[in-house]
């Protein structure tokens, strides 16, 4: 396996990254997860758009422009051999001497790493996944603001640890207000009164580039969709529910809390729209240009 370090591939045995490196002394960095199909990187340049408002947001400069990143993602596609597959791109402020002020360090450190896409379980989208409401409250965003995609987890790691005590899969916040946010790698839509309900950008949590293709395919199906403020008992009293990111697409839940829920109509077919989506850009990609960077 190769992983892309700073500005080349080396094998996965020879990518290490300082011990003085502030990504890992304080989490001082951003990240995004890719999904790629069929050696297509899908919602590319969204992603590279929120990579770069991240930066923006912590103030970090990214060591590579647009088109360098985009070589390096399929250069590093091609080394490993890689037509279904997760891509995650991590940007830490680098290495330097122990303190936090971000000009110790002299320059980011820059990662890729690309795996084999492996499915998850059947069971998740025919039954559904286990969520619960964690105690853990989300970030408050006037605090570590959730659109910035950070290295900074341990706020979702607290939920993710109360999911796992409770038995299950996904763990949902609210925020300081008591209203849902967002999962600890997810968003989260309900179905109730004919509507997809979604917690607004408002609510403190990162607008999550399947969020967005999610509520726009809704809405191209003809749903009615209301992004605002909800409590724990909205989504408990909700027909249906499901949460979206870009590995799991769209999954239903099965259970939250205590509560029983079957995979809806409108989850399927909102994952029937998703997968025609990316089968529609994958096509489109492939015939715009022979190198899928330029
Ligand atoms: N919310 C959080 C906290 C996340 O970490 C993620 C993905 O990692 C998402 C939402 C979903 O974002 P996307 O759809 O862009 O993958």
């Amino acid at each position: 396996m190769f992983i892309y370090l700073n500005d080349k591939l080396v094998p996965s045995s020879e990518a290490k990254v300082s011990v003085f490196d502030h990504g890992f002394l304080y989490g001082d960095g951003i990240y995004e997860t890719m999904r790629v199909y069929d050696g297509v990187v899908f919602m590319l340049d969204e992603h590279l758009r929120r990579l770069f408002r991240s930066a923006l947001l912590i103030g970090l400069d990214i060591p590579k422009d647009v088109p360098g990143i985009k070589r390096a993602l399929y250069e590093t596609l091609k080394a490993n051999g890689l037509a279904d597959a997760y891509v995650r791109l991590t940007v830490s402020r680098g290495y330097g001497p122990i303190g936090l002020d971000p000009d110790l360090c002299k320059g980011a450190t820059f990662v890729i790493i690309a795996n084999e896409f492996k499915d998850y379980p059947h069971a998740y989208y025919a039954e559904g996944i286990r969520l619960m409401v964690a105690s853990t409250r989300r970030n408050l965003r006037e605090a570590l603001n959730p659109q910035i995609k950070s290295l900074n987890f341990l706020n979702n790691i607290l939920a993710k640890i109360e999911a796992k005590k409770a038995d299950a899969d996904e763990a949902l916040m609210v925020n300081a207000g008591g209203y849902l946010t967002e999962g600890t790698i997810s968003n989260i839509f309900f179905v109730r009164d004919h509507a997809v309900h979604t917690p607004s950008v408002e609510c403190g949590i990162l607008d999550g580039i399947t969020r967005s293709l999610v509520i726009d395919l809704a809405a191209r199906s003809g749903l009615a969709v209301r992004e605002g403020e909800f409590v724990p008992d909205d989504l408990l009293q909700a027909e249906e529910a499901f949460i979206t990111n870009t590995t799991m697409e769209v999954m239903p839940a099965g259970r939250i809390d205590g509560v029983h829920f079957k995979t809806g109509e409108v989850a399927k077919l909102l994952l029937k729209k998703y997968k025609e989506e990316v089968n529609g850009y994958v096509r489109e990609k492939k015939g715009e240009s022979p190198s899928l960077w330029e």
